[in-house]
């Protein structure tokens, strides 16, 4: 099988081809989805309900009378699923909330003068909407990385939206999954127009102040089309299609890097895969790897794909790779050498690493503890993977007494005078001047 693996050497090349190297798979047809997806939640808007069963039966192939999954459907997906599935499910659900549990902001109380208090509370998102995609697979491993957090927040009302299955059901997993996390308004309804049901509401499913999780082009556009709309909802971030950086030296394991390239590649057909290393041997063993390893897999079309933006890159050395993993900004970096974490301080942007040989990416996306929803498409650079702090607010507080207004009250006056704005100087002053008169 020829998997289209492209080969090259980053310093045979010039600025611009570097940078076509690096370039994300284009979405060619971007703007036929943008203009898609604002048809959808137009559509939505106006008709909901009816509009959402239209839509399902057109892009899910699918009549679905009820999108509310009932009592009855968590009942059977309880008896469906394996014991062995319902237990790795609740070992990585107790690994993820230990993780996310200990990563959590505090609040923060500090005298910042005599008589002045300044503090930070967290206040949960009331109404959050989680996508769980299902177009290819369903991602029961999604609602845990939403689910877990969204509970740790306390968020009072969360609603579910995944794709329905080929009989009108739901992925009985990730019903497991939901009900594990508490969840129980799950709605059986995908796409961009789940996003749009979420962020506007329809006679069944609520409408959320924020709206998390990943999926295709698709949702990924509705997400940042709601997100811009005031009366439409916040997101996590636009997490689109999937994609892996690895960093390997001469130690590394080629059927490893081959076998985590494949497990990104696997995701879909624009998920993007790279290869960095400074040594020749790993990198045509790679390649060789990745023909044979690809055959194999059940998702192989899928893998293939994808490796069509595959690229496998030699570089100088482990510092230019850092450098150019920085500048590409990777979704997930894998740092398959030797003393990883000596090379951790020079990662500036990435949203997950993955430390060494024995770290598959794998364990991020299920069970380690961290995130396995995280930015793509080199938002890296600024964003972070979703925690509980996503599913907060960090509202501050201030108290004072009348001798913290008097110690900080002139600076106020001083700098609202500057600025002009005497309105502001004056709620001081008349403060500070009815102190003065009792004292
Ligand atoms: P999905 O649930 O995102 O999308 C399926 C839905 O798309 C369907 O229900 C359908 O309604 C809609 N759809 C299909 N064709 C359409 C069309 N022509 N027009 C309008 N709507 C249409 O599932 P998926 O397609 O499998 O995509 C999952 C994506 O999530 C992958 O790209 C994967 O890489 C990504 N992912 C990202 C992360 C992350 O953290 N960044 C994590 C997991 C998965």
């Amino acid at each position: 099988m020829n998997t289209g693996t492209g080969i090259s050497d980053w310093n045979a090349l010039d600025d611009a081809q570097r940078a076509v190297l690096l370039a994300r798979p284009a979405l060619s047809n971007n703007e036929e989805i943008r203009d898609a997806v604002r048809r959808i939640i137009a559509q939505v808007r106006a008709d909901g309900d009816s509009t959402l069963r239209a839509l399902t039966r057109r892009f899910d192939g699918i009549e679905i009378a009820d999108f509310a999954v009932s009592a009855g459907e968590f009942a059977a997906a309880e008896r469906i699923v394996p014991d062995e599935i319902k237990d790795a499910l609740d070992a990585a659900i107790r690994r993820i909330e230990q993780f996310h549990r200990a990563a959590m902001l505090a609040d923060v109380r500090v005298e910042t003068a005599p008589g002045v208090v300044c503090e930070r509370v967290q206040r949960p998102i009331e109404k959050v909407g989680l996508y769980v995609p299902a177009g290819t697979a369903p991602l029961p491993s999604t609602a845990i990385m939403l689910g877990v957090p969204a509970r740790l927040a306390l968020c009072p009302q969360v609603v579910l939206c995944t794709p329905p299955t080929r009989d009108g059901g739901c992925d009985p997993v990730v019903l497991v999954a939901a009900a594990r996390c508490g969840i129980r308004h799950v709605y059986k309804i995908g796409g961009a127009q789940a996003i749009a049901a979420m962020a506007f509401g329809s006679e069944t499913i609520p409408k959320c102040d924020k709206i998390f999780g990943p999926g295709n082009a698709y949702v990924t556009q509705a997400k940042l089309e709601v997100a811009q709309d005031p009366l439409g909802a916040a997101i996590d971030m636009p997490a689109g299609p999937s994609e892996v950086l690895v960093i390997a030296d001469d130690s590394a394991n080629a059927e490893f890097v081959a076998a985590d390239l494949l497990a990104q590649a696997e995701h879909g057909p624009d998920s993007q895969v790279l290869l960095l290393t400074p040594s020749r041997a790993v990198l045509d063993a790679v390649a060789t790897a990745l023909e044979r390893q690809c055959a194999l897999l059940p998702r192989a079309a899928i893998a293939t794909a994808a490796l069509q933006y595959s690229r496998l890159i030699l570089v100088k050395d482990l510092a230019q790779a850092c450098a150019i993993s920085n500048k590409y900004a990777p979704e997930h970096l894998i740092l398959n050498v030797r003393e990883p974490r000596s090379w951790l301080a020079k990662i500036s942007s990435a949203g997950s690493i993955f430390l060494g040989a024995w770290s598959p990416e794998s364990v991020g996306d299920y069970c380690s503890g961290t995130n396995h929803v995280l930015p793509t498409y080199g938002y890296a650079r600024a964003w972070s993977g979703v925690s509980v702090s996503s599913f907060q607010k960090q509202i501050t507080v201030q108290e004072l007494s009348p001798a913290g207004l008097q110690a900080i009250g002139p600076d106020a006056a001083t700098l609202a005078r500057c600025e002009g704005l005497n309105g502001h100087e004056r709620a001081v002053t008349v403060r500070l001047q009815t102190l003065e008169k009792n004292a």
